[in-house]
């Protein structure tokens, strides 16, 4: 392995240089992220609305568009460090392998049991809830990997976690949801009977395998049906962006402190709230005139929010009981075809990413997930580490902007996000060494269908 003088391999920061503070992106943007609203009146959402479905202080974490740096409490800066900071890695043996002149660095949030960066969110909602005296918290989880998180930061804290899992998930992935079980959560495979809106999706689309948008919707409607319980959400929210922070200021600190400048960044977008956390303090530069980057987010050719999807207000949830978004968005009754298996398949985007993307601040690619597989494999083979499916998103897009170097010898560095670890998708990774993996790609005609379904909402 050719090793950059003073550059190792791994850069870790020492405990004292973690971020003391989140840093909250949308308090440097000119055009704020549009504001959520509410379904029936169409007006932007109140303090007092939301905090019916959601905690206080996330709310108002939620609503803060002027605040730049968010102190992060002592007691989860305490469980941070049970798992952080987490390495920047040089991948040395990846530019050797492609034979590339650029420099390719990865932040890996894998090291710890939930296996990706949702932790980082998990925790801090957690504890906020803890804070204001909650017996508990609903979510939804699609791949896994969220309610992994949460039960996780629950079981730290006492509080009783309720996760709504996407049917198909449950049913594929059954040692996720024994880990779930581990950390003392209950998890109900959705739609269920267990809820109105869950009973109501069974009658209208019997023996459907779900979505994250109806598993949504059941979790809304358990917090708000039960006293003491509040909802949380592991992505495309404000908030989440705003913990996963954590992920860029780290990167960030690392990279000053060995005079490292990314050219690139990269990350792999289902709701956005990695992406948004890496290029957190990057993109701050960058709307405050005082650097340029290139930021790609990489999004699966079979859910391509932002590629082929719509700037408009939409439901976050298939039931339609969340507040409306404005953002990227392919129709809340989109459900990605059932071939699909590399994650990342939330039909929205957040809104602060997609503002920025519609402002021009920020680029995204959409990849066929063979060849996100190849590049998983290809990553695996020389850097050690089994990627999830959606981190791989990102690594095909990292390649390939090497392989562009390794054409005009340009020597660019490269920084992209490695999410989480793969062990619970080898179901994934067998369909893809028996060559029983294939590219769906929606054609006009089926977005149109989730299209259609779009709120007529004037702004
Ligand atoms: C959830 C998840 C993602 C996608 O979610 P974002 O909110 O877009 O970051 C990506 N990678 C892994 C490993 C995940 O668990």
């Amino acid at each position: 392995m050719k090793q950059e003088k003073n550059i190792p391999y791994k850069i870790y920061l020492e405990e004292d240089e973690m971020p003391k503070s989140w840093y909250n992106m949308r308090a440097d943007m000119k055009t704020k992220p549009a504001p959520l609203l509410n379904p029936g009146t169409l007006q932007p959402m109140t303090f007092d609305e939301l905090r019916g479905v959601f905690c206080d202080e996330l709310v108002r974490q939620e609503l803060d568009d002027t605040t730049a740096y968010i102190e992060i409490p002592a007691e989860i800066r305490d469980f941070y460090r049970m798992y952080r900071p987490s390495p920047l890695v040089r991948a040395y043996c990846l530019e050797e392998k492609l034979q590339t002149p650029a420099k390719i660095y990865y932040k890996f949030e894998g090291n710890n049991t939930s296996g990706s960066h949702k932790l980082n969110s998990a925790i801090a909602q957690a504890y906020y809830a803890k804070k204001q005296g909650l017996k508990g918290v609903t979510t939804e989880t699609g791949a896994g990997q969220w309610g992994t998180a949460l039960s996780m930061a629950c079981a730290y804290l006492g509080l009783d976690c309720k996760v709504y899992m996407v049917k198909v998930s449950y049913e594929q992935k059954p040692f996720r949801r024994e880990v779930m079980r581990t950390y003392g959560a209950s998890v109900t495979p959705s739609p269920s009977e267990t809820t109105n809106v869950g009973r109501k999706i069974l009658a209208e689309h019997p023996g459907t395998t779900g979505s994250l948008g109806c598993a949504i919707s059941e979790a809304v409607e358990a917090a708000t049906s039960n006293e003491g319980y509040r909802y949380v959400l592991g992505s495309v929210l404000n908030q989440v962006l705003l913990h996963q922070s954590v992920i860029g200021l780290e990167t960030k600190t690392a990279m000053d402190k060995y005079g490292i400048e990314p050219d690139i960044i990269i990350g792999c977008a289902g709701g956005g709230s990695n992406l948004g956390g890496l290029i957190s303090p990057f993109m701050g530069q960058k709307l405050r005139g005082e650097k340029d980057y290139r930021f790609i987010a990489v999004e699966p050719a079979s859910c391509p929010s932002f590629t082929r999807g719509k700037f408009a207000y939409d439901f976050c949830d298939t039931g339609m009981i969340c507040p409306l978004a404005k953002m990227y968005t392919l129709g809340s009754g989109f459900i990605p075809s059932p071939n699909h298996a590399g994650g990342l398949r939330f039909h929205g985007m957040s809104s602060t990413l997609s503002q920025l993307y519609h402002d021009g601040y920020m680029e995204a690619v959409a990849v066929e997930q063979t060849s996100v597989f190849e590049a998983a494999e290809q990553f695996a083979r020389v850097e050690g580490i089994l990627p999830a499916p959606e981190s791989a998103h990102a690594i095909r897009a990292a390649i390939d902007e090497a392989l562009k170097c390794k054409e005009t010898g340009e020597e660019k560095t490269i920084l992209f996000g490695l999410t989480g670890t793969g062990y619970f998708d080898m179901v994934a990774y067998e369909k893809f060494h028996d060559g029983a993996m294939t590219d769906y790609i929606p054609t006009d005609e089926d977005l149109q269908k989730g299209f259609d379904g779009l709120p007529k909402v004037d702004k």
